[in-house]
């Protein structure tokens, strides 16, 4: 059986983790922690990164920091995660839902630019599969129009725009460990704050509401419950985990690209017809979360994932446009959305993961099978 994915171990894992545990302080923002913030604020010019137990909570910190409040309305892909909807829809917002570029899945900034009204507090971007969004026209609309900007870089960890790297470019930014993503801890994730008006408030949040990380810092003599807050940030054994994973980024990265590239030179005869294979702008770097395919229908979609599956292999589709989701569809007035529908009816995700191997011909044989 080839999987879609499988999660890969450096082997640091569990030394690290039975150095935290040694250490007697398993709870969380300990030496890991810090070791974490560290690493991704030297490499990535992150101006201040917290770890949270998921992305989905990362993106719960964004809305809340946003202070989004019932009747705002927040700009949305509808081809993206629940998460990316359900963080602002917890705070009472109702979501705009646009449509993807033509070219590739990410957000479309001529359907941004139409869904601005004057209660728009925010715009949520999505990098999908790892790949930029046009974020110098994002950023110059949000700038125009007095409006946030939340990156989702669930996807998007050690990939760019321009020279510059995903998730330091809007005021917030979330990106997610989870097991299917490039770098791992099981579940987790991180806040990014690069607009410094939300940093002491984000750690504030993070510690139940408490100023806690400042008492620890020797800032104030005792700590408190001085706002809002939850329970946002991970134990010290995921951030051993993470740690261990974060030290190999580079390998992992190495080895992504080369299956990425893999793909892209055997399903090379693919693009003479038409659709097929993944666009990466000129502005945007390739990370090699994922390779993905664009049928030209659904039913060609399904029949060319049977045909996979006949050899052993597990290629799957993606997300379901949301604003027909159950839950959203009695709530959307908006217009026809059809990339966002063309690719929840037409994309395909082939397995992907670092110990893929010679398993990679399976699947790129039985692709080319089936296109005869
Ligand atoms: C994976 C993913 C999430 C959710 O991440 P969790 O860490 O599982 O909460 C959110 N948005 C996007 C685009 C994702 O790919």
């Amino acid at each position: 059986m080839i999987p879609f994915n499988k999660p890969y171990l450096t082997g640091k894992e569990t030394d690290y983790i039975r150095d935290a545990v040694e250490t007697g302080k398993i709870s969380g923002n300990g030496e890991f922690t810090k070791k974490c913030h560290e690493f991704f604020e030297e490499k990535f010019n992150f101006r201040k990164c917290l770890l949270t137990t998921s992305c989905t909570d990362a993106l719960e910190m964004a809305a809340l920091l946003l202070d989004i409040q019932p009747g705002d309305e927040v700009i949305i892909p509808s081809y993206t995660f629940v998460s990316s909807a359900n963080a602002f829809v917890l705070r009472g917002a109702s979501i705009r839902f646009a449509d993807s570029n033509e070219l590739n899945p990410n957000i479309s900034v001529d359907s941004v630019r139409s869904l601005i009204t004057n209660k728009t507090k925010a715009i949520l971007v999505v990098h999908y599969a790892g790949v930029a969004c046009d974020m110098d026209a994002i950023m110059s609309l949000a700038r125009e129009h007095n409006i946030y900007v939340v990156e989702d870089a669930a996807q998007a960890i050690d990939s760019k725009y321009k020279d510059k790297a995903l998730g330091s470019i809007g005021h917030l930014a979330a990106f997610s460990f989870h097991e299917t993503k490039n770098i791992i801890s099981g579940e987790g994730g991180m806040l990014v704050i690069n607009d410094e008006k939300f940093e002491q408030r984000a750690e504030i949040l993070w510690e139940k509401g408490t100023n806690r990380a400042s008492f620890f810092r020797g800032e104030v003599d005792k700590y408190g419950w001085v706002d809002v807050g939850s329970s946002f940030l991970p134990s010290e054994i995921t951030a051993a985990f993470l740690f261990a994973q974060l030290e190999s980024l580079d390998d992992i990265q190495k080895k992504r690209i080369s299956i990425w590239h893999r793909y892209r030179e055997e399903l090379d005869f693919l693009n003479d017809r038409g659709e097929y294979l993944p666009f990466i702008p000129p502005y945007a770097e390739n990370n090699a979360h994922m390779f993905y395919l664009v049928c030209k229908s659904g039913d060609e979609r399904d029949e060319l994932i049977k045909q996979i599956r006949k050899r052993g292999a597990h290629p799957v589709f993606h997300y379901l446009s949301l604003h027909k989701s159950p839950f959203y569809s009695d709530k959307y007035h908006g217009g026809e959305l059809p990339n966002c529908d063309r690719y929840a009816e037409n994309l395909v995700r082939l397995p992907f993961y670092y110990e893929l191997g010679e398993d990679q011909q399976v699947v790129v044989d039985a692709i080319k099978e089936f296109y005869g």
